[in-house]
């Protein structure tokens, strides 16, 4: 690639290190933003600022949130005997589109892939574990896990070694495609999926 000032080549690295973008779409957004007026720059800079120094993590889901505890875990009108195991954060705001549940949830952030260097220590299974030890009300542990290879084989593993803690188990039902990540499903689908649960 031509050699670009370096203001242009920093923010075409910092794109091209965004899922599903490269090296070319990153230096196609960068010259829009350059075409855009200067104060616009700021508003979308100050954004990201405020990404960094305001959104934490809750320490009891693992969602993201600018409070200490965040509004969901928050709310005493939720349903205690509920706990809803998900990938990443964003599934939480689908899963409660559907407006089916009503319970808690627990962010995994990520399923196995060994390949990829995804194990039972570097996704949030000790603190999933801990949970239920030290949570006594939860009593359907629902895995609303993507159908994919490594959501599939994230189900297994969670079911095997959740299974001594005696807790009932349930995953979503068929009806969501194969291969298929819960950020694209619609929201009558995966009500649907959640309300007809499997017990595993
Ligand atoms: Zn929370």
């Amino acid at each position: 690639m031509r050699r670009f000032p370096e203001p242009i080549s920093n923010l075409v690295a910092a794109f091209a290190r965004l899922p599903g973008v490269g090296p070319k779409t990153a230096l196609r957004y960068v010259f829009y933003l350059l075409s855009q007026p200067k104060f616009d720059l700021e508003v979308m800079a100050r954004a990201l600022t405020q990404l960094g120094e305001r959104i934490k993590t809750c320490p009891r889901c693992y969602t993201y949130t600018e409070r200490e505890i965040c509004e969901i875990c928050q709310d005493p009108k939720r349903d205690a005997g509920l706990l809803c195991v998900v990938e990443e954060a964003r599934d939480i705001s689908t899963i409660e589109s559907t407006g089916m549940y009503s319970g808690f949830y627990h962010v995994l952030g990520g399923t196995l892939n060994p390949i990829e260097g995804m194990t039972p220590d570097t996704i949030r299974y000790r603190q999933l574990r801990e949970r239920l030890e030290s949570e006594q009300s939860i009593q359907e542990v629902i895995l609303a896990l993507s159908p994919t290879t490594h959501g599939e084989a994230t189900i297994m593993f969670l079911q095997k070694s959740l299974a001594p803690l005696g807790r009932s188990l349930t995953r979503l039902a068929r009806g969501l495609p194969l291969g298929a990540t819960l950020e694209f499903a619609d929201e009558v689908t995966l009500g649907d999926a959640l309300k007809g649960r499997k017990q595993l």
